[in-house]
């Protein structure tokens, strides 16, 4: 395909093909490391998970508001949360609390059996679906929950990761955890978040503390 080919098939121009690229060498050169997540995020078009007035801003690696005071996570983010997941042998169903703009889940979509994603605005989960739709992921199940205690009808998962923010999670959500199963969540205040995980190969399901990051806050109820 000639660049010229490929601006006219996605219609945002050779920019997202050749953004993307860079975005994942940025990834690659900050510590992201598995080739599967690296493919991923080269074949998912962020662009189409936001905002069209900010697609421009599509592959620079930071969050953007997708409306309602939420955001699409950072891409590095997404890539270090994946990998946490995959290097701790998640493969099969995967449980997403935060489905947002649908970008994180569209991402584990191309790497996992099947994606389960609650989230609690109706109105992003209806735009996420309809992305999910139009991509052809027909392994993403959406769900419009309080989901701080998981999705109990399609557990066990093998993994649970979670795009908000609380300082602590319920303990449900480690139930829904297959006997192997890893989860991966920010934990924290605002301000002194880490992203922890949890897995069977810990042992005593003691934490492993990846790193600080800043997401926004996993609340209650649904709107
Ligand atoms: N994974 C998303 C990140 C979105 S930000 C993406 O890739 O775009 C976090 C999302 O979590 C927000 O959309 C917010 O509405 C949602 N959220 C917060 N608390 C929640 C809860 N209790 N249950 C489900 N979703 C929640």
């Amino acid at each position: 395909m000639t660049s010229h080919a490929a601006r006219d098939a996605d219609g945002s121009g050779m920019t997202s093909l050749r953004a993307r690229e860079r975005l994942v060498e940025s990834l690659r050169a900050n510590g992201i490391r598995d080739e599967r997540v690296l493919e991923a995020m080269r074949s998912v078009p962020r662009h189409l998970f936001i905002d069209e007035a900010l697609a421009s801003r599509a592959y620079e690696d930071t969050a953007l508001p997708i409306g309602r005071g939420q955001t699409i996570s950072q891409p590095w983010v997404v890539a270090r949360m994946t990998e946490a997941l995959l290097e701790a042998g998640a493969r099969g169903k995967v449980l997403e609390i935060g489905t947002g703009s649908g970008y994180q889940a569209a991402v584990l979509a191309a790497l996992v059996d099947d994606v389960y994603s609650v989230e609690r605005i109706d109105e992003l989960q209806r735009a996420a679906r309809r992305r999910f739709r139009a991509l052809g992921l027909r392994n993403i199940h959406c769900r419009h929950d309080d989901g701080r205690i998981g999705w109990a009808e399609h557990a066990p998962y093998d993994g649970i990761l979670v795009t908000a923010a609380a300082s602590a999670l319920d303990p449900e959500l480690l139930r829904q955890l297959s006997p192997q199963g890893v989860l991966v969540a920010p934990v924290g205040e605002p301000g002194m978040q880490r992203l922890m995980r949890w897995s069977a190969k810990t042992g005593d399901w003691q934490p492993e503390v990846l790193g600080a990051v800043s997401f926004v806050p996993l609340l209650g109820g649904t709107a």
